[in-house]
Formats: structure tokens, sequence, C-alpha cells
């Protein structure tokens, strides 16, 4: 018996429900619980298995505690926003539950992203013998597993990591967002951190640049550094590493939309007065932006996520880069969505599928890369994820 909850019925949500309800043996009973009973059921129609679809506004402790206990799930896979990170560990811990999430939380007040309110859950989850799986999407999640991959079998110490996340794809539209576009607009205008020699450096958001061609023919693009939550887990736990960059490729045409949104204040988080009534810049011009679930029939093209790792192998050193190229309308055909909810979807199936199955059961908080990445690797090939792993000795972004 694995009865999962899904909270949250968004781009996400509807690729994860799918590729749950493809696993009948392992996921036995399917709840899709969501702010908009009309999302959730517009999710659940397309599905050929019985979904059972609920109302849940995930602020509300009681009101989530009170549906869990009622359904009983062994795992909350939550792809909400991250706002709701903590009233779900909360509920969770509350009604007995494991949890698993795809971003870390992130009060909304502040465009602040670390680990540390959700880490300093440790000891409940850990006393209450519960699971807490954080950051299982793409990025976090498949890039974190890479890494720890190629740490277990390609090297005795690891000493510099590149994530690199290239979106080939096109919509047509001038300025649109792949996820929720709060959530993107706030990730891509923070300032800049790395981490070099022992402690992450800051620098002005996009104020580094580079060109990057990424293999089998998905091109060449320029690729901004920009902070990313899965540096300071990975850090943490791989204390070898010197240097450590996340890099995001984007086109000319929304960088353009995004400065001079910027300009006139259209990105800002905190509530300005208009005509009596409170508004927040960012929420009103999500209002206005394209729904990223609706890009999947008009995006083209196709992802390279993948993570460049130097270290060494038995007194050697050497450069690996471990990639996932996923087309656009490949996954249109498959789940009716763009390969930005897709390649964040099925990492955060297979978290689940490790949890429910036991393989990835251990009482705490834990990131990706503290559990074993083989079964979940093996995984990602099995359920339209294939990787591929190439020695790359001339790798260099520093010109
Ligand atoms: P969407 O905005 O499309 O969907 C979010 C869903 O959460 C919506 O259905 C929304 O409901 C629901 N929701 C919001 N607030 C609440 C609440 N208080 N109670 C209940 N439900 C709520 O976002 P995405 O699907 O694009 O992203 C989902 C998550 O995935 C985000 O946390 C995002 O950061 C993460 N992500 C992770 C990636 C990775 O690689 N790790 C990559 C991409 C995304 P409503 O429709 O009513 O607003």
């Amino acid at each position: 018996m694995s009865k999962v909850m899904i909270i949250g019925a968004g781009g996400v949500g509807n690729v994860v429900v799918q590729k749950v309800a493809q696993l009948p043996d392992v996921f036995t009973e399917i709840v899709l619980a969501s702010r908009t009973l009309a999302k959730c059921d517009a999710i659940a129609q397309n599905i050929d298995r019985p979904i059972k679809t609920v109302a849940v506004d995930a602020d509300k402790v009681p009101e989530l505690v009170a549906l869990l206990l009622r359904e009983k799930p062994l795992l909350v896979i939550n792809v909400a926003l991250p706002y709701q990170d903590l009233t779900i560990m909360d509920a969770c811990l509350e009604a007995g539950v494991h949890y698993m999430d795809t971003a870390n939380y992130e009060p909304l007040e502040t465009a602040k992203f670390e680990y540390s309110w959700q880490w300093a859950y440790q000891e409940k989850f850990a006393k209450a013998g519960l699971t807490a799986l954080l950051g299982s999407g793409f990025d976090p999640g498949a890039t974190n597993m890479f890494t720890a991959y190629l740490a277990k079998h390609y090297f005795d110490e690891i000493h510099e990591l590149d994530i690199i996340d290239v979106n080939g794809g096109d919509h047509g539209y001038p300025f649109a967002t792949n996820f929720n576009p709060e959530i993107n607009i706030r990730e891509v205008t923070a300032p800049c951190r790395h981490w070099q020699d022992g402690e992450f450096i800051t620098t002005e958001a996009m104020s580094r640049k580079a060109s990057f061609t990424c293999p089998e023919e998905v091109g060449t693009f320029n690729i901004y550094r920009m902070y990313h939550e899965e540096l300071e887990s990975l850090t943490q736990h791989y204390p070898t590493l010197r240097r450590a960059q996340f890099w995001m490729s984007f086109g000319e045409s929304y960088l353009k939309h995004l400065e001079v949104l910027g300009n006139v204040g259209m990105t800002g988080i905190e509530a300005i007065d208009f005509q009596g009534t409170k508004i927040v810049p960012i929420q009103f011009l999500k209002a206005l932006l394209p729904d990223p679930s609706t890009l999947g029939p008009r995006t083209h093209g196709r992802t390279c996520i993948g993570c460049v790792v130097t270290g060494i192998k038995d007194g050697v050193e050497k450069t690996l880069y471990l990639y996932q190229i996923k087309d656009h309308q490949d996954c249109y055909k498959e789940v009716g969505s763009q390969a930005i909810s897709y390649t964040t979807g099925v990492p955060a199936m297979i978290g689940a599928k490790m949890i429910v199955q036991g393989h990835w059961q251990k009482p705490g908080v834990w990131n990706m890369e503290q559990m074993d990445p083989d079964l979940f690797m093996a995984d990602l090939n099995l359920y339209g994820l294939p990787w591929h792993l190439v020695e790359m000795n001339d790798f260099n972004l520093d010109h």
C-alpha cells in the first residue's frame, strides 16, 4: 500500500500526477490537492486511473493536518510553491507522513534562498521516524544526483563543479517564463553567489557571462552565472570542492524584457499602494504573463542540463560532463507539457518512488546527494530522462 498525496496542480504537478499514475504497482492510490479544485480536476480527467482531487490551502497547517489524517498517505509530494514548504513539513510531522519537495523554502517577503529553515527540522523528522527529502526536481535534484554519481564512481576527490542549465527551446513569446513566473524572476534577479575556496562570493546578478556549446548539436548558448540552491548543500556535503558555480542560458529577448521590467519596478516583491489597493508588482506581472503550463504546444527545441566535474582519480586529474538532453515536443506528446515541467516532474516521481519503496526511507531531513544515487540514476534512464557521460578535458569557461 503506497498512497501518495501530490500538493500543487500547476505545470510540475501535472507531470508528477501523470508519471506517478504510470506506475500503479508502486503508487497504489493518488490524491491531488491544491488551492484551486478546478485545476486538480482538469489534470485528473486526463488520467485513465482514478485520482481523488481535493481543495486545500497549504498555508494553513490545521486544514492540511485534517486532510492528511483523513486520507492517510504514506508520502506528500510537495509541488506547490516554495512559500508552502514549512507549513507542509509541519503538517506532515503532525500527521506522521513522509515529505518531499522540489524547491527550498523561501519567505514571501524576501527572495532569500537557503536551506537553513528546512535543515532546522532535522531533529523533529528524525525523532518522528519520518523522511523529508529536499529538492527532488532537476536542478536541484538530478544535478545533485549527477554530482553524487560522479563523485561515487569516477573520482577519489572532486574539486570543481559547474552546473550548466541550457534551455535551447523557443516558445515564440517575446517574454515568458518556463515555470512559475514569480519564483523564476525572484531567482534570476537575486545577486549571484558562487563557491570559491571555502566561502560564497557575491557578485551582481547576470554580471558573469560565458559561451557553452552543448553536445548532440543542441547548439551554442550564452550562459550567465547565478546562484542556485543546490550549491549550498553540495558544497557542504562535498567539502573538497574548491569552486562550485551554476550557469543558466538566457536569450537576448528575455534579458532585455527583464532589464526593462526591473528598471520600472515591475519585478518588485514589496506591496505598493495602487488606487487604494495594495498590490505586489511581481504578482501583478505574473497575472499578465503566459501561464507556463500552457507553453507545451508552442515550445520547440531541446533542454540540455548537466554537471561538469573536475577532480582526482588515482592521482590523475580529469574532467567529466554528465548531462541530459530533452526535446520539448517529445514531452508535449507524452504528458502535454514543455520540458521544464517534465524534467522537474520526472525526478520528483523517482524521488517519491525511492521513498515509498523504502530505498531512501531514513528518518531526518536530507538533500538528494545524501542518498545513494545508483537506483535513482537507473530510473532516470527508464522513465524518460536518459543521461550521458563524456570526458571533457578541454573544458574552460574562463575566457
Ligand atoms: P505553478 O505556479 O504552475 O503551480 C503551483 C501550484 O501550487 C498551483 O496549482 C497553485 O495553485 C498551488 N498553490 C500555490 N499556493 C498554494 C497554497 N497555499 N495551497 C495549495 N496550493 C497552492 O508552479 P510550477 O508547477 O511551475 O512549480 C511548482 C514547484 O516546482 C515550485 O516550487 C517551483 O519552484 C518548483 N520547480 C522546481 C524545479 C527544479 O528543477 N527543482 C524546476 C521548476 C519548478 P493555484 O493554481 O490556485 O495558484
